[in-house]
């Protein structure tokens, strides 16, 4: 064991969560490490679509360029399909910012941004399993970490769990929320496609029984497609990615239109998703949760990155208030409060809607008619949209120095 308290702040888990905590906490000169259990660059399960809001936390984090280096395709509008091919559509404008949605891929985004961490001055560790926590008093000081056969505990006032929907520190706890476990356990899927043919600019999602998909275009001219599917449809497949593709999702008249000629470029990913919605975002003095580790949003609402990125700049806010006015335990108890307040205040209403929309998805004819609703409104579709989403205030918080 070689304890070290070198650090303000430990955070795990290097996806965009992470990342974004890191990257605002050592602007404002905070010491931070963080610790990132695969070597990056790697592939994520994932439907690459990067909502056009994004681009303003790029700007922020200072990888807008970097992002633009890696040639990501420009998605002006995400189209809707029922399964029988009506469709609705709706723009990237409608998102302000740029009114550009990005195609990327993760490993080329989630790597850009691990870089620019370290560039910001966090110590990153890949291949550096968080394992546990360190508890003292009721309140969290530390992480061990396993390096191969090696195990290290560093220690920190602040802990952060941006591990994805694993939660693996937070789930240590006995009194964190679980997230609610949906009745029926989903696979999701994703596959990098050529030779697609999606409409050029567009993000196209797919409606059909017990589940969704979605292809996106994404650099280099390939296709990303993602899906999910009840585990009652993929067993019955015998759990072949391409079968249950063919035979699921391509039930659906534009997915059997635009995947017809697709070929493989890379490997199926797969994972079960076993529940949506809330965790616990500060169950214990001196432990955050961000991104999925706090709330996994459906992925439809193609807006998880945009919350990580968020939620990853909320907790370094309350961190740099906690660590420039009051570094003590009942400063603490207010971090733990001011968090939890503010993660309320900007997500809650946003992930009741996409809950409802969740459920309507899955009921069946629902999301038919729910399309042909909403495509006769420009008004309804755009307040839908935006209800998914939630506005931040601007903040000059970057600008502000730890100590
Ligand atoms: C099927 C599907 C499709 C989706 N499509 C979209 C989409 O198109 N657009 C969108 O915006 N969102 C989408 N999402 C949601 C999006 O992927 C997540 O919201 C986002 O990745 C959350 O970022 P994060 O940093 O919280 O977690 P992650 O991206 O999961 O990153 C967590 C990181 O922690 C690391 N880690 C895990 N455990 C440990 C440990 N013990 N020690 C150290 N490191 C650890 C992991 O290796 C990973 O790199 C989709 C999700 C799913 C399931």
């Amino acid at each position: 064991m070689n304890p070290s308290s070198h650090y303000d702040v430990i955070i795990a888990g290097g996806g965009p969560a992470g990342a974004s905590a890191a990257i605002h906490l050592s602007m404002r000169g905070a010491r931070v490490l963080l610790v990132e259990q695969k070597k990056f660059p790697r592939p994520k399960l994932c439907g690459e679509f990067i909502s056009p809001e994004c681009a303003v936390h790029f700007e922020r984090l200072q990888v807008a360029d970097a992002m633009s280096a890696a040639h990501p395709a420009d998605l002006a509008a995400t189209v809707f399909y029922s399964r029988n091919g009506k469709n609705v559509r709706v723009p990237s404008s409608w998102f302000g910012a740029t009114g550009v949605a990005l195609g990327l891929s993760r490993a080329e985004m989630d790597e850009r941004l691990l870089r620019r961490a370290s560039e910001a001055g966090a110590q990153v560790l890949e291949e550096a399993h968080a394992t546990n926590v360190i508890f003292e008093d009721q309140t969290a000081c530390g992480i061990t970490i396993r390096q191969g056969a090696r195990e290290t505990t560093y220690l920190a006032p602040i802990i952060v769990d941006g591990t994805g929907r694993n939660r693996a520190l937070t789930r240590r706890l006995a009194n964190a929320n679980r997230a609610r476990r949906e009745r029926a356990l989903m696979v999701a899927f994703k596959a990098h496609l050529e030779n697609t043919r999606i409409e050029a600019d567009a993000c196209e999602i797919y409606f059909y029984r017990r589940g969704y998909g979605g292809l996106s275009s994404i650099e280099k001219g390939l296709s990303n497609l993602c899906f999910i599917a009840s585990a009652r449809d993929v067993r019955a497949c015998g759990a072949d990615a391409d079968r249950v593709m063919r035979e699921v999702v391509c039930k659906n008249q534009r997915a059997a239109f635009t995947l017809k000629h697709a070929r493989l470029n890379a490997n199926w990913l797969a994972v079960s998703l076993e529940g949506f919605g809330r965790s616990s975002v500060a169950p214990i003095n001196g432990l955050l949760a961000i991104g999925d580790a706090a709330s996994f949003i459906d992925p439809f609402t193609g807006s998880g990155m945009l919350m990580a990125l968020e939620s990853g700049e909320l907790a370094a806010e309350a961190i740099g208030e906690f660590l420039n006015h009051s570094p003590n335990i009942s400063g603490l108890d207010q971090l733990q409060a001011a968090y939890t307040h503010r993660y309320r205040e900007t997500f809650n209403s946003r992930l009741t809607v996409s809950s409802w929309l969740r459920k309507a998805a899955f009921v069946p004819g629902l999301a038919e008619a729910a399309i042909a609703f909403f495509g006769a409104s420009d008004h309804l579709r755009r307040k839908l949209a935006h209800a998914t989403r939630g506005s931040r205030p601007e903040t000059s918080a970057a600008a502000k120095r730890v100590r």
